[in-house]
């Protein structure tokens, strides 16, 4: 590379002076980690105890899958990039519209930065919802797991990526999908030899169970295979979470869920506010589309100091902001976020009404995120750091400043 450091979003970087791997391990509560490393299961992660660097950082909340991803690639936090969730409410439109278009991201990406002064930068993802924002005007490679066998040299910077990988493209649904990402990055470091890459895998276990748990020790157990290798091929690693993860349940198994849009519905009449759940996407099997983040939207005749009390006095709410107290506190952007913003506590999910969450899909108790409860992330690095300061609370988004300004 050989330009000494480029700019993003008021923020500078230093060129790496060797590949860097950024990880984002989806839904990765430190616990998973802590118990992996307890079972013998994670030897090169545990081992970075002595020469690594390890962190607690504080996701974006919503601590949902796209905020967080997109904060870690452009280095800021939604207030900046624009992506708050999957949905906002378009009042202008009247219609829910979904942000998973590049059309409303806002910021530029330290990975197209890196790609335009002639780093070569790659991309991979598990989910193909994820892969255009993440690739938003960068040159390079960039694909999912999930479409990995329609990679094109037009369109991804790459063909033949199953055979590459030597994996069959795993179900959307599966830990392989996340096994898919890590070995891929493994092959483009043999092959390649990318500057700067970014993998992105799939909560799918850590939706499925708890920390310690044999499939999730097995899991935690393949990516520290991979990141061994990758930290062999002469890789800087940075792993990071886009949140944690829970359980939602009461000591039966049995989801708490805090029903929203009826709860409304039945104080103020049908048709007067509407709840939104950011968490919804087209992939809901595993969670209901079912999270402790929501924000509501309230027609005139409704009052946001009442609607507020009502929501605070349900069992399982633990915050209710008005919508500038919000943004200020979580750095959102004030136009995609409702009048009101509410986060359930630890053991609740939010939904908007009974009859449109379909739970048949649900073949374990219910774990999520969305909340401030899901908001500590590892923060991680396989090498050691020079004087960081003291008292800073780490962002997941400070994971290239980490890398590229403090890792020796
Ligand atoms: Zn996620």
């Amino acid at each position: 590379m050989n330009s000494a450091s480029i700019a993003v979003n008021g923020r500078t970087y230093r060129s790496p002076d060797r590949p860097l791997v950024v990880v984002c391990v989806d839904g990765c509560e430190p616990e998973y980690i802590n118990q992996a490393i307890g079972s013998g299961r994670a030897p090169f992660i545990a081992a970075l105890r002595e020469k690594g660097t390890c962190l607690t950082a504080d996701c974006v909340v919503p601590s949902f899958t796209n905020p967080n991803n997109l904060s870690i690639v452009t280095g800021a936090p939604p207030s900046v990039h624009g992506i708050c969730g999957n949905y906002f409410w378009d009042r202008d439109a009247g219609a829910e519209v979904m942000m998973n278009d590049p059309k409303y991201l806002r910021a530029g990406t330290i990975l197209a930065a890196f790609a335009s002064v002639g780093a070569k930068v790659a991309v991979v993802t598990a989910k193909d919802k994820l892969r255009a924002l993440l690739g938003h005007k960068m040159s390079g490679i960039c694909f999912s797991s999930e479409r990995a066998a329609e990679a094109t040299m037009a369109a991804n910077g790459i063909e033949g990526v199953p055979a590459m990988v030597g994996m069959p493209v795993p179900s959307v649904y599966s830990a392989e999908l996340s096994e898919f990402v890590f070995a891929a990055g493994v092959k483009l470091m043999e092959r390649q030899k990318p500057d700067v890459m970014y993998l992105s895998t799939t909560d799918y276990v850590q939706h499925k169970v708890a920390p310690g748990v044999g499939v999730a020790n097995d899991f935690y157990a393949m990516m520290d295979r991979y990141l061994g290798q990758l930290d062999a091929l002469g890789a800087t690693v940075v792993l990071t979470a886009d949140h944690g993860m829970n359980a939602k349940t009461d000591a039966f198994g049995r989801p708490n869920i805090v029903f929203l849009q009826d709860a409304l519905d039945r104080a103020y009449g049908a048709g007067t506010t509407r709840v939104i759940l950011p968490i919804t996407d087209p992939y809901v099997v595993h969670h209901g589309a079912l999270g402790s983040f929501a924000t509501v939207y309230l027609m005139s005749s409704v009052a946001a100091g009442d609607a507020a009390a009502k929501i605070a006095s349900l069992p399982g709410i633990e915050l209710v902001l008005p919508r500038a107290v919000a943004c200020a506190r979580f750095e959102l952007p004030e136009d995609r976020v409702g009048d009101l913003v509410i986060v359930s506590e630890r053991l609740t999910v939010i939904g908007t009404s009974a009859g449109r969450h379909d739970l048949s899909g649900l073949d374990a108790p219910l774990r999520s995120h969305g909340g401030v409860s899901e908001q500590r992330v590892p923060l991680i690095a396989n090498r050691a750091a020079t004087s960081l300061p003291a008292g800073r609370r780490w962002r997941n988004f400070d994971a290239f400043d980490l890398a590229l300004n403090y890792l020796q």
